[in-house]
């Protein structure tokens, strides 16, 4: 990593890398996502406080790590509900490395707590809701649960044990430089398939014991591939896939459009008249869209029933 940036750059390129491995002959699949640059331009677009950008990064990293054991065509959607200052998380992914998410309140901020961000404190108690849809299914798959422990990372192992009866050691992290940017963002996801046995089981367990956090790792340079070669050490495995992760939205000034048109004829003859035009913010990657009266008169105009 370099100490100097110069002003005018970009730090940090949107950029981040899932790994997938499969090890001791099929009988456990890792994943691990180095996601700075994902959660660097996530804080950038919601101008989140440092506890509330760890929260939003460590949802989003779980979205890809969860994200990365679907099928092609899956989505799959996190979201948390506390009663903390935070109030919502919420990250989304179509697969294929693809992320993005918001945060209720992006000022959501807490003293640290031995060092560490209190993303438990600004997320609170409250419910997980998991959602997967699948496009050969014509009901999305949807699991609700209270919050463990409101770290996230517990969390979705909670989750992925209970409901996908799958069990699963899954670490997050987010640390947050002194001037509030994201100096490391990591995660790693292990489950035991079908055939682990007892050792296989005490071998992974002492292997993640043993680790530093995963933002320790990540700060002194390791690599996806070098977490995953560390979570499976003394493991014999197989590489499956290798991906860059990016935050990206799937908004479009076509779609604001189409939302606009849903408010009715009226509505939009009344924004015209009052304010001149119309501006949307896109609640998942906060791009704002400004629409012109030309615009909406356009949109006015069209043929009832179109879009
Ligand atoms: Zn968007």
């Amino acid at each position: 990593m370099s100490g100097e940036q110069d002003e005018n750059a970009p730090s940090h390129l949107n950029e981040g890398t899932v790994v997938k491995v499969s090890g001791a002959a099929g009988r456990v699949r890792a994943l691990a996502a180095l996601t700075t640059g994902v959660v660097e331009e996530a804080r950038r677009r919601h101008g989140t406080y440092p506890t509330a950008t760890a929260a939003l990064g460590r949802t989003l990293t779980g979205a890809l790590l969860l994200g990365g054991t679907m099928k092609d065509e899956e989505r799959l959607s996190i979201e948390l509900v506390g009663d903390g200052p935070l109030r919502r998380a919420m990250a989304s992914t179509t697969g294929a490395g693809r992320v993005r998410g918001y945060v209720a309140n992006p000022a959501a901020h807490l003293p640290s707590k031995r060092g560490k961000l209190d993303v438990a404190g600004v997320v609170g108690s409250g419910m997980l809701c998991v959602i997967r849809t699948q496009p050969w299914n014509k009901e999305p798959y949807r699991s609700v649960m209270e919050l463990v422990s409101g770290e996230i990372a517990e969390d979705l192992a909670h989750y992925l044990v209970t409901s996908e009866q799958i069990p699963s050691a899954i670490a997050l992290g987010v640390f947050v430089n002194r001037d509030g940017d994201v100096g490391a963002a990591a995660g790693y996801l292990v489950q035991l398939l079908d055939g682990a046995d007892a050792a296989l089981l005490r071998q992974v367990e002492r292997n993640v014991a043993s680790l530093p956090p995963v933002t320790t790792l990540a700060l002194d340079g390791a690599g996806a591939t070098d977490i995953l070669a560390a979570v499976l050490a003394g493991i014999e495995t197989t590489p499956l896939e290798s991906y860059p992760a990016r935050f990206a939205c799937s908004c479009t000034r076509a779609r604001v459009h189409g939302a606009i048109l849903l408010l009715g004829r009226d509505e939009i003859a009344d924004m015209i008249a009052r304010d001149g035009g119309a501006e949307v913010t896109c609640e998942f990657c906060a791009e704002r869209y400004v629409v012109s009266a030309e615009e909406l008169e356009m949109l006015n105009a069209e043929p009832a029933g179109s879009a």
